[in-house]
């Protein structure tokens, strides 16, 4: 589905893709890649950016844009995993990029509101994690404020609030950054897939990369900026849970406004709230609802519980757009920023930022950029020291328990496999007993498409996303559209088509 901000957005033109060679070869055009593409352009390096679609079609261009410092309950995450000087390093993180993206918006006449963020509670249950959230984004040093209550149409049975904080279109955000990346000599070439890399196949043992069409392109240093992990090398991808969440725009009624702030409700089955001003009114944007990539019997039951929540607290409601997408979640929580392991000294990373992107794509840059440039900043190296403790390890178990489950079913599916053609035409359901590992849909041309539903990373059973028309991989969050493309994730080749 089209989010809003995907819906009137003005298409990105291309730049020629040509054979020669870079400093800086960025993969992926969200805001990291973007981003980063910018700060090393500005420094005066020749830099392209590869994107396999367009321009923020994954997560950036679906996300519901909050730039915040207090994240819903994601501090206490870190704090749980961390030490407190880290999660003050992490904050400290996303007080830069907070900062600097406000700045960047300002300075580009980018429309930006500032707003309350609020982590609030739901439910009487989820008052204690509130407060914990409060103390401590208190402890990271943010000048929160605790609320008994607040005046909102949804129940607030506790809140903690950071001011200043902000929301935009992150379409406006990306069309400005490309054209900053333009005027300082960079490129920008959409509709390019990085298939793999050569870590020491560029120039001055520089990575070089592959692309989908056959082509190589060599650089001094290459930045993977591609929301999910992509190359195997570093296993990111066992290292993270891949997550999706909904969202929903509306047209209130008089009576029944949009908030003021930005809101987001503390208990796992999260609800988050925040206004559009848009030419003619401000529209309400709901989220939430998420679940494992492909870890659930019906994606559109989601989209339907939003739904009801909204008629409930805004009655009247009229719905204009609803989408999905889908961020990483790391083990330990916080993300992975850095060199590839087993990568060599060129071929860096941005990954995990677990739904709280719009900072933390800022900060990842300003570390990327940094080391590449050699002025890295403190707090990026405070973070780099804090890996993975016994916690995070146990948590890492826990969620390739549930890939091994995933991965034993499919191997059962797939022992199972017999008569294709039973699958339902149409449906593109994996046949009907869910045995059958292959599926008729129709194609984006309206063509019938027959695959075989075997995820091209690392062999799992798709699941039907039933809310977005896609094969969803359960394992590591590969999706794939109807006749096999490959959507996102870390798999690089489509499906295979029946035979
Ligand atoms: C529903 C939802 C709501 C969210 N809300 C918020 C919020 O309110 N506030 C907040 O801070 N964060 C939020 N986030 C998180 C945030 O949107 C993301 O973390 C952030 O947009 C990631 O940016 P990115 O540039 O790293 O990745 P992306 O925007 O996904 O960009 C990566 C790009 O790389 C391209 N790519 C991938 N593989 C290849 C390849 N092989 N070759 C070439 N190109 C490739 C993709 O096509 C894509 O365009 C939300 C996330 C979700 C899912």
């Amino acid at each position: 589905m089209t989010s809003l901000w995907h819906a009137d957005a003005t298409p990105v033109h291309d730049d020629p893709l040509t054979a020669e060679d870079h400093d800086v070869l960025v993969v992926g055009a969200g805001l990291t890649g973007l981003t980063t593409a910018l700060l090393l352009a500005r420094a005066g390096r020749r830099v392209a950016v590869l994107e396999a679609r367009t321009v923020g079609a994954v997560a950036t261009g679906n996300t519901t844009a909050k730039l915040s410092a207090l994240q819903g309950t994601h501090l206490s995450r870190v704090r749980s995993h961390h030490s407190a000087q880290v999660t003050r390093a992490y904050v400290q993180a996303q007080v830069e990029g907070v900062a600097w993206l406000a700045r960047f918006c300002e300075d580009h006449d980018v429309a930006l509101q500032r707003r309350t963020a609020y982590t609030f509670a739901l439910k009487h249950s989820e008052v204690v994690t509130v407060e914990r959230e409060h103390a401590v984004a208190a402890e990271a040093g943010l000048p929160v404020t605790l609320h008994a209550r607040l005046d909102e149409r949804f129940p607030v049975h506790r809140a903690t609030g950071l001011a200043d904080q902000a929301q935009f279109d992150p379409m406006d955000v990306l069309a400005a950054l490309v054209a900053q990346v333009r005027a300082h000599g960079g490129t920008v070439h959409q509709g390019h897939r990085v298939t793999g890399a050569d870590v020491a196949g560029g120039i001055q043992g520089g990575p070089s990369l592959d692309l989908a069409d056959g082509r190589t392109l060599r650089a001094r240093e290459v930045v993977l900026a591609t929301g999910g992990p992509l190359l195997d090398r570093g296993l990111h991808f066992a290292k993270m849970e891949a997550q999706r969440s909904y969202a929903l725009a509306f047209r209130t009624t008089e009576q029944t406004p949009p908030p003021d702030g930005m809101y987001l409700s503390a208990g796992s089955d999260s609800r988050s709230v925040r206004d559009v001003p848009r030419a003619d009114g401000r529209l309400l944007l709901i989220g939430g609802a998420g679940h494992g990539v492909g870890r659930t019997r019906s994606e559109a039951e989601h989209v339907d519980r939003l739904r009801a929540w909204t008629a409930e607290h805004y009655p009247g409601a009229v719905e204009t757009h609803h989408w999905s997408a889908q961020d990483y979640a790391p083990a330990d929580a916080l993300p992975y920023v850095g060199l590839v392991p087993r990568g060599g000294d060129h071929l860096r990373l941005a990954t995990g930022y677990e739904k709280w992107g719009m900072s933390n794509a800022v900060a990842a840059s300003l570390t990327l950029a940094g080391q590449v440039l050699g002025a890295e900043p403190s707090w990026a190296q405070t973070l780099h020291g804090a890996r993975l403790g016994a916690r995070g390890a146990l948590q890492l178990a826990r969620m390739n328990l549930g890939v091994g489950a995933f991965l034993g079913l499919g191997a059962a599916r797939g022992l199972l496999h017999r008569a294709p053609d039973h699958a339902p035409e149409g449906t593109g359901d994996l046949g009907r007993a869910g045995l059958l590992p292959t599926g008729r849909t129709t194609g984006p041309e309206g063509e019938q498409c027959a695959v075989v539903g075997i995820c091209t990373h690392l062999g799992g059973v798709l699941k039907w996303n039933d809310a977005e028309r896609s094969w969803d991989c359960p394992l590591h969050g590969s999706r794939f559209a109807p006749d096999g493309a490959v959507l996102e994730g870390p798999a690089t080749q489509p499906l295979k088509q029946r035979g």
